[in-house]
């Protein structure tokens, strides 16, 4: 999925799509919550001109639109998933527990998004090398932030993010294999 990118912004020491999304293509498999073996932890790719294609692509939407800094997913915990600019479904995969989650910049950020009619995912990693688990959320959330409760969305959040924790998180299946170079 290629979208326009914010000028002059940059991953910085972020690396948690290339530890937190599953790769499994001819040149470049790793299992979910797995750093990848040309990864640089807080410092990048180290076969950056020749990644490929889909590295090349795939961003989250912190590259994509404009939100706080505090929003990069390795300070907030939230990688929010790109394909939700097209599906109209946003998903938050929160990929660690952080201080962020009971910030007011994710409730009014949610607030905003539910104004404009989009739906709400929450969804979280299991165990290395498992599949993540990924719930609908926009009804259950609704009535806190319709009654500007932030207190009450973080307690709800926080909720659903537990739930999810219990799952039975099955293999992801994906064997490492690194062909780049
Ligand atoms: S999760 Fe987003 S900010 Fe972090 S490395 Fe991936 S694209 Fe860059
Ligand atoms: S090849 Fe580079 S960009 Fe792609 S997952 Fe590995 S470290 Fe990240």
């Amino acid at each position: 999925m290629e979208l326009p990118l914010i000028p002059g912004r940059e991953c910085g020491p972020c690396v948690e799509c290339c530890r937190f999304i599953p790769l499994d293509l001819p040149e470049l498999s790793k299992p979910t919550g797995k750093l990848c073996g040309y990864c640089v932890d807080g410092a990048g790719c180290s076969v950056h001109a020749v990644r490929p294609q889909t590295c090349r692509t795939w961003f989250c939407v912190w590259r994509v639109v404009e939100l706080d800094e505090a929003w990069r997913p390795d300070l907030s915990g939230i990688i929010v998933r790109p394909d939700g600019l097209l599906t109209g479904q946003m998903t938050l995969y929160v990929v660690r527990r952080t201080d962020f989650l009971r910030s007011a910049l994710l409730f009014d950020t949610v607030a905003q998004w539910l104004g404009e009619g989009l739906r709400m995912a929450i969804s979280v990693p299991g165990p290395v090398g498992t599949l993540p688990v990924r719930a609908e959320v926009t009804e259950f959330l609704l009535p806190a932030v319709a009654a500007g409760d932030d207190v009450g969305f973080a307690t709800l959040f926080e909720r659903v993010l537990d739930s999810l924790d219990q799952h039975d998180f099955e293999p992801d299946g994906i064997e490492e294999r690194y062909a780049v170079i």
